[in-house]
């Protein structure tokens, strides 16, 4: 098991083609023992762009912080998005994420290393517990 910040890991500039502004840490990547999935914290300053794209595999991101668009340039569409919001991204659909001139956005992104079949083996038999008084007490 690998504990660190995300702050400790070291910022990479994006050099994709059609890149602007943008970098990227790898904090959980190939090198550390990930095989099935890679996490990354992207972070567009003003007038960013991740290099518009497509591929045989998804991504899933979290907005950290800061405000930005997703582009969709096959259906010539921009979706505003904020702190908090996720978006899932099918494999195949064109995509592009970028900041206007005042805005700096920070997210989480979720991608898959490899994709062998994979397998769940759970360790206890006991049936799961969730008590919604207790978590709502605990978010206060
Ligand atoms: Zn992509």
């Amino acid at each position: 098991m690998k504990v660190r910040h995300a702050y400790d890991v070291p910022t990479d500039i994006v050099r994709e083609p059609g890149a602007k502004q943008v970098t990227i840490r790898r904090l959980i990547d190939t090198p550390d023992g990930a095989d099935r999935f890679l996490m990354s914290l992207f972070e567009l300053a003003p007038d960013g762009q991740t290099p518009p794209h497509y591929h045989d595999w998804e991504h899933e991101i979290f907005v950290i912080s800061g405000s930005l668009h997703v582009d969709l340039p096959a259906e010539g569409k921009q979706i505003p998005l904020r702190q908090g919001d996720v978006v899932f991204i099918p494999r195949g659909e064109q995509h592009g994420l970028a900041t206007g001139p005042g805005e700096s956005a920070r997210l989480l992104l979720v991608a898959p290393a490899e994709r062998p079949p994979v397998r769940s083996v759970f360790l206890s038999e006991e049936p799961y517990e969730f008590d919604t008084a207790v978590a709502e007490d605990a978010d206060r």
